[in-house]
Parts: C-alpha cells; sequence; structure tokens
C-alpha cells in the first residue's frame, strides 16, 4: 500500500456531551485518515516531523481533524485555532435545538414572518437550496419534519404510520423557503418547518477551513470531518498527490480502493452510516423527500469527489437517493464531478459500471474550493416517474 495511504469510511461513534441533534447524536461514521487511529496500514508524514502540525477537536458531533505542512508551528498552530473557532461558530449557528442557536429560531419562526439571518446561515442555506434544484429535490435541507418522524434527531428510531409520514412529507419541500436577498431574510413558510444542514454542513464547514488555510498561505493540509475529506496540495510538498482509500463498505478492516486527490473533496453516503433494524429490515438515515421514507436501494454507498466539500457532500446524499441511473447526468470528468457506486449484488458488492472513477486533476479549478451551481444550471430530470 502507498505510504500516505488515508483511508474513508472507518465508523467511529462521538456520543457528545449534550444532544447534538442537528447532525444525529449516535453513531457517526468518520472517514479517518490513518494518524493515531491505529488502522493496519502504514502511517503518513507524523506530525512534528517535515512541517507537519495537526489537531483533533471533537465538533458537530463527530472528530475533525486538520494537518497542515509548515515550518512555523507556532504559526501553524495559530492557524489551526483560526480553524476549530470558526467551525465552533459554525456549530453554534446550527444546533437544532438549543434556543440560542441561530437555526433553532429560524426553525420556530416557521410559517411566520421572515427572519433575518446571519452571513454564513445565509450562505450556507443559499448553496444547499442551489444543490436541491440542481437535484430536483434529492437533497432537500427542509428534510428535517421526515428525519425527525422516523427519529432520527432525537430518537428513538422507529417505522413511523403512514399518517406521520404524510404529515411530515407535508411539510417538506425546498421550493417552501424564501429568500430575500436585499434585505438578507429567510421565510420558512410552512408551520412545523425544520431544516436539517446534516447532509452538507460538515462539507460547507470544510471549505471555509479551506478557505482560510489557503488565506493563511498554507498549500499543504489533510481535512477529515466525520467522513467528509478535502486534501490540499500534496503529502511533502512535491508532485505527488494524497492516496486516500474507500474502506471496503461491511468490513472496516479491509480497503476498497485506493485514489490519487490533490485539491479536491471526497464524501461517502452509505447505507451502513446511521440506520436501524425493524422486523429485519434495515432503515438508512438518508431519507426519500419523494417517499418520506428511508432510500431503497442496493447501493451501498457512494464516494464522491469533488473541487468543493460542499458540493461533494451535498451530492453525496443526493446520488445515494437518486441511484446511478438518475444521477449520470449529474456527474462525469467533464463537470470534475467524480463517483464510486458500491451496490450490493446477492452476497457481493460490485462497482456500478455507471462509476466516473478514478478521479484526475481538474485543469480548470481556481483555488477558490466552493463552487456551487447557478440556479440556471440545466437540471436534468431525475425524478420518480
Ligand atoms: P450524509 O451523511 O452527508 O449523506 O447526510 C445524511 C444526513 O443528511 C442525514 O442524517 C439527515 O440529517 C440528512 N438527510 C437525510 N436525507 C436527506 C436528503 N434527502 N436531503 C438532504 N439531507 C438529508
Ligand atoms: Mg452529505
Amino acid at each position: 500500500m502507498h505510504p500516505y495511504l488515508q483511508v474513508l469510511n472507518l465508523r467511529r461513534d462521538v456520543k457528545p456531551a449534550r444532544p447534538h441533534v442537528s447532525y444525529g447524536w449516535t453513531a457517526f461514521v468518520l472517514a479517518v485518515g490513518l494518524w493515531g487511529m491505529g488502522a493496519p496500514v502504514p502511517r503518513p508524514p507524523v506530525a512534528g516531523v517535515d512541517g507537519w502540525t495537526q489537531r483533533t477537536w471533537v465538533v458537530m458531533g463527530t472528530y475533525l481533524t486538520v494537518r497542515v505542512r509548515h515550518a512555523d508551528s507556532a504559526y501553524a498552530e495559530r492557524i489551526l485555532d483560526g480553524v476549530i473557532d470558526l467551525v465552533q461558530d459554525l456549530d453554534r449557528r446550527l444546533t437544532l435545538y438549543d434556543p440560542s442557536s441561530e437555526l433553532w429560531a429560524l426553525n420556530r419562526q416557521a410559517g411566520g414572518p421572515p427572519l433575518p439571518v446571519s452571513e454564513p446561515l445565509w450562505d450556507l442555506l443559499e448553496r444547499a437550496l442551489a444543490y436541491s434544484r440542481e437535484t430536483q429535490g434529492a437533497f432537500d435541507v427542509t428534510i428535517g419534519p421526515i428525519v425527525q418522524t422516523w427519529g432520527f434527531l432525537e430518537g428513538p428510531r422507529r417505522v413511523p404510520s403512514d399518517e406521520a409520514i404524510a404529515r411530515a412529507r407535508a411539510r417538506v419541500g425546498y421550493t417552501k423557503v424564501e429568500l430575500d436577498p436585499s434585505r438578507r431574510t429567510v421565510r420558512l413558510t410552512t408551520p412545523g418547518m425544520v431544516l436539517d444542514f446534516g447532509g452538507i454542513a460538515k462539507g460547507y464547514a470544510l471549505d471555509r477551513a479551506v478557505e482560510l488555510l489557503q488565506q493563511a498561505g498554507l498549500r499543504d493540509a489533510l481535512l477529515n470531518f466525520g467522513g467528509e475529506i478535502y486534501a490540499m496540495g500534496t503529502p511533502d510538498g512535491g508532485d505527488r498527490p494524497w492516496t486516500l482509500a474507500v474502506r471496503h463498505p461491511r468490513r472496516p478492516d479491509r480497503v476498497w480502493r485506493e485514489f490519487p486527490v490533490r485539491d479536491m473533496a471526497v464524501s461517502t453516503s452509505g447505507d451502513y452510516e446511521r440506520f436501524f433494524f425493524q422486523g429485519g429490515r434495515r432503515y438508512s438515515h438518508i431519507l426519500s423527500p419523494w417517499t418520506g421514507r428511508p432510500v431503497e436501494t442496493d447501493v451501498v454507498s457512494v464516494t464522491v469527489v469533488a473541487p468543493s466539500a460542499t458540493e461533494a457532500d451535498a451530492l453525496s446524499t443526493a446520488l445515494f437517493v437518486m441511484g446511478p441511473e438518475r444521477a449520470q447526468a449529474l456527474v462525469g470528468a467533464d463537470r470534475c464531478r467524480y463517483v464510486l457506486w458500491i451496490r450490493q449484488q446477492g452476497r457481493h458488492l460490485i462497482e456500478d459500471p455507471r462509476s466516473v472513477w478514478p478521479p484526475r486533476p481538474c485543469p480548470s479549478q481556481g483555488s477558490r474550493p466552493s463552487r456551487t451551481p447557478k440556479s440556471n444550471d440545466p437540471s436534468p430530470d431525475i425524478r420518480p416517474q
């Protein structure tokens, strides 16, 4: 194996001191690098050596590990302080049931008048809605009531009645969010609406962190936020990109595939992350806004590589909902969106031939990581008939 290998999808649970409802509050999947995690593969460069400085925090209910390369480790530490300040600030704004959080206030206002929101919440919401439009609602940031009904936010997890699902669905729909850019206000038009950024917030936080690192003059870094990865530059300041690996979805001790990445983000969504069993069936935490139920699919995991972590995060969630057939129009080397589909076929796992893999460097890509589609981007028809 490659000496700098970083493996995605190692399961690791965090139980925060207080329930962290905006991101779920029990099990979280980690796509971890192997720094000190005891995984049976070679280690990347050691922190403190070769100019590398690394820190890990628990935030947003999961682990954030950032490793940066800079000759002055005191400077690197100060930058890392800035990263965690930034992410904790986002976390405070997006926590669902903390009455002091901005998102709590916005959700409480559902059905009422518009509410002015902060720049980060506005920016994230605009991006989330753009991905909703692009995926024709497969990714839907208003999914909260359905997530709640299935018990994925506060528990207990259970199969709700058809009536409960219908009631939740009536409160879901990204077109029910009204933005007024001139006043920077948001109106949730239907009472009981709940915005849930669980499918995009970590990616967004990573992009903001990457911007901060770039502004600080850092070129090489590896960021891992509960499974969302951004690989900046190279592991040794040379030409060789980072080598990452998708972990085997059913065998955490095994690597499925290695692949090179440079200045790109990686996100995996899968049925093995958070789920529960009832009546012998597995119910996953990714829900179809169209049916109000966990997505029923033979897709076990979908890994997306894209220029921005927001994009990779939102798309991996959306693609899991859509499946390989409908998702084809959204991915492709020409759009710098790479995808690896792993599907269950009988007792075996297979790679779907519609995968666009392995990822290649994107020539047109600038240093800014946060590409988000415009509202007039073509959107293919991917809704179920
Ligand atoms: P991810 O692990 O990034 O795929 O995100 C999964 C999380 O996103 C879930 O735990 C929910 O909070 C939320 N979610 C579930 N289904 C959807 C959906 N269809 N659109 C947007 N967010 C979703
Ligand atoms: Mg996601």
